[in-house]
């Protein structure tokens, strides 16, 4: 990128207060996002000439328009003021290994350059040390291990956007809590500064360090950023975050195999409109939320798209007695990774069969037979208590594709 000033005032005046303000927009015209990117920027005002390797700059992955990113025109002014004396060249380096004092004992890595981004470089806070906002970059994996935990706790608010938490102890809910957002190129995202309470010696540390990788620098779009930027909705009932949590399940698959999971879309997206949280817990509330979770998740799951997962996986057909059944056909690709698939799954079971049950169109010894199932299944005793037979459906419903969601495909 090159950039011509006839001198100094032209360039202060391209670059007044409103200049820079714009320069903080990250929607680009088009539309899309825009992320950061690096590029060599050469500077020329008036005699003097100013080269930027590696310059920070605001790229939108659509149409490629590019601007700097907001803090530089500032440091090209410095760079002009302190060039030596009768000098006509200088060289801006825009550092990537300043280490920052939030969570240092984690010893994680990340890149400095990520603060020129736009907004990570406030802070509301000015007792604060810099550095808060900068992004710290993982392995999807991370969240698996948070997962398999028990001493910790992992929430899905949206399919791309969380928290993990440390279980109280002293009768807090948490010992602490930090948010994660997922990027585009599927790497989780965290704050440095959030991560900050988290003690070296316990074994989120560990989690953390291991999982650690280089930043891609991708964060705009993603729930996190905007959550930062204070602009992000309240977190939606559970059992939307199931249902989105189910998509992402079916995009991962798409991504890595090819394979479309999708069946059903325009219904289920006109099915899950109708969702509502149960309030009285009436049979009606909840056979109509279980009619409707029933519809999206077992019915809206395609089964020649199972078989092909299936045929990936075992690099076989699967048996002839299980080829239609979605949920067997999905308990088997499941235990290629989990040898309690059938306890993963046995919500999807008692969901169909608490389906079947409230639909009141079967004789009663078969209504007896689905509902010892589903008791069986949520390991529950008391049918008619239905808020606890509801609430431990979705429990079961909301960790099962929490699971698909951190599982190794
Ligand atoms: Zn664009």
């Amino acid at each position: 990128m090159d950039m011509i000033f006839k001198d100094l005032r032209e360039f202060e005046k391209k670059y007044d207060e409103k200049a820079i303000m714009a320069l903080h927009q990250t929607q680009c015209p088009c539309g899309k996002c825009r992320e950061m990117d690096f590029t060599d920027v050469r500077v020329t005002i008036g005699a003097v000439h100013i080269e930027i390797p590696e310059c920070p700059v605001m790229k939108c992955p659509a149409c490629g328009e590019m601007q700097l990113c907001p803090i530089i025109p500032a440091e090209i002014y410095k760079a002009y003021d302190k060039r030596p004396q009768n000098g006509n060249f200088c060289k801006l380096t825009i550092r990537n290994n300043r280490r920052f004092e939030w969570a240092h004992t984690l010893n994680l890595q990340y890149d400095s350059r990520d603060l020129c981004i736009p907004g990570l470089n406030v802070d509301l806070d000015p007792m604060h040390p810099e550095g808060y906002s900068c992004p710290v970059f993982f392995k999807r994996k991370v969240l698996g291990a948070f997962y398999n935990d028990d001493d910790y706790v992992l929430d899905f608010f949206s399919e791309s956007y969380g928290c993990i938490a440390k279980k109280g102890t002293d009768g807090f809910e948490y010992d602490w809590l930090v948010h994660f957002g997922i990027n585009k190129n599927d790497k989780v995202v965290m704050f440095l500064g959030d991560l900050d309470t988290i003690d070296s010696e316990e074994a989120a540390a560990h989690f953390l360090n291991i999982y650690n990788i280089e930043s891609d620098h991708c964060i705009v779009d993603t729930e996190l950023y905007r959550a930062q930027m204070n602009c992000v909705p309240s977190k939606p009932i559970v059992e939307k975050r199931i249902l989105a949590l189910k998509e992402s399940f079916y995009h991962r698959v798409q991504k890595k195999y090819g394979i479309s999971l999708f069946h059903l879309q325009d219904e289920c997206e006109e099915q899950k409109e109708k969702l509502q949280k149960p309030l009285h817990y009436t049979e009606k509330e909840i056979r109509i939320n279980i009619d409707l979770m029933d519809g999206i998740l077992n019915e809206g799951i395609d089964s020649d798209g199972l078989k092909k997962l299936y045929k990936v996986i075992y690099n076989a057909d699967p048996p002839k007695a299980i080829r239609t059944q979605t949920r067997k056909l999905l308990e088997q690709i499941i235990a290629s990774k989990d040898e309690k698939a059938d306890r993963t799954i046995g919500p999807l079971y008692a969901l169909n069969d608490l389906r079947n049950y409230f639909s009141h169109l079967l004789s009663q010894q078969k209504m007896d037979e689905l509902k010892n199932n589903a008791l069986d299944t949520l390991m529950l005793t008391e049918f008619n208590d239905y808020r606890k037979l509801y609430d431990t459906l979705i429990k079961r419903l909301y960790s099962l594709y929490q699971y698909l969601n951190v599982m190794d495909l």
